[in-house]
């Protein structure tokens, strides 16, 4: 698969989870990866050395998310070092969950600039650079239109803001062919939500297909979101949640 050929993406929270097996197969189509990370180095390393191995080209830069400043540092050095920069994919996220009257305003805040303004910040970065056809895409949730149990607030409510982030980018980057759209996963099997918890068969109930999505199944849409046959999709809210918001 070459349809990536000679592009070069930036994956803010590429070092674990649906970042990396988006980073995983941006590289399988060709592209350039830079994996962005804040805590897990070694992950982060591990992966670059298994894209090259592979034959692809990968570099790891640390860059936290709630840091603007490093974050749009890292973005430029990307773009400087490959010369483009035709791919954003913005995967970083946390999950803090408690009920509205205990949750405090320091996860509140973290949530909020994790999961919302680092999307900003690196999608103003990165358009700098982009010529036109550009792709920003955004890991949201299907929490952004389905929040069916107790302690999500915030969560729900970052991932819903991205839907109007979306609406709003697309319509600024139209006239430059970028394209700005959301992939909206139910349950995946990460860290953040691992497929054998106590919580799991809870989520199962609530979904058309009873299995937790795979890394690798989200990858796919970004795939999708980034390649030429894309071209047309902007502004979206795509879901890959075995029918969780059904
Ligand atoms: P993981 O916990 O497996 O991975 C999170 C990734 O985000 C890691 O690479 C981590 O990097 C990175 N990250 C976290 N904080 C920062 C930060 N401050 N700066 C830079 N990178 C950061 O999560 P998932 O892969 O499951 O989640 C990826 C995205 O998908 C998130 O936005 C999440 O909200 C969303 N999502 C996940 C679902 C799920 O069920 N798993 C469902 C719906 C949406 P590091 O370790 O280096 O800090």
């Amino acid at each position: 698969n070459t349809k990536l050929n000679g592009q070069v993406a930036f994956i803010n929270g590429g070092s674990r989870g649906i970042g990396a097996a988006t980073a995983r197969r941006l590289a399988s189509e060709g592209a350039k990866v830079a994996i962005g990370y804040a805590a897990s180095a070694i992950a982060a390393e591990a992966l670059v050395e298994e894209i090259k191995a592979a034959g692809g080209e990968a570099i790891a830069l640390k860059a936290d998310a709630a840091d603007a400043a490093a974050l749009t540092k890292a973005i430029d050095s990307v773009a400087e070092r490959f010369g483009r920069l035709d791919i954003l994919v913005n995967s970083a996220g946390v999950l803090a969950l408690g009920p509205v009257d205990q949750f405090s305003l320091e996860d509140f805040d973290r949530t909020v600039a994790i999961n919302v303004r680092s999307v900003f910040v690196a999608s103003q970065a990165a358009a700098k650079h982009m010529k036109d056809g550009g792709r920003i895409i955004n890991i949201g949730s299907t929490n952004a239109q389905r929040m069916p149990f107790e302690g999500g607030a915030a969560y729900a409510m970052s991932k819903s803001a991205l839907t109007g982030l979306v609406k709003g980018m697309a319509r600024d980057l139209g006239a430059r062919k970028i394209t700005v759209n959301n992939v909206a996963p139910g349950p995946v099997d990460t860290d953040m939500n691992p497929a054998d918890s106590d919580f799991a068969t809870a989520l199962h109930g609530l979904m058309a297909l009873k299995r937790h999505g795979k890394a690798e199944e989200v990858a796919a849409m970004v795939a999708y979101l980034a390649g030429p046959e894309a071209a047309f999709v902007t502004g979206a809210d795509l879901l890959i949640d075995g029918g969780f918001a059904a």
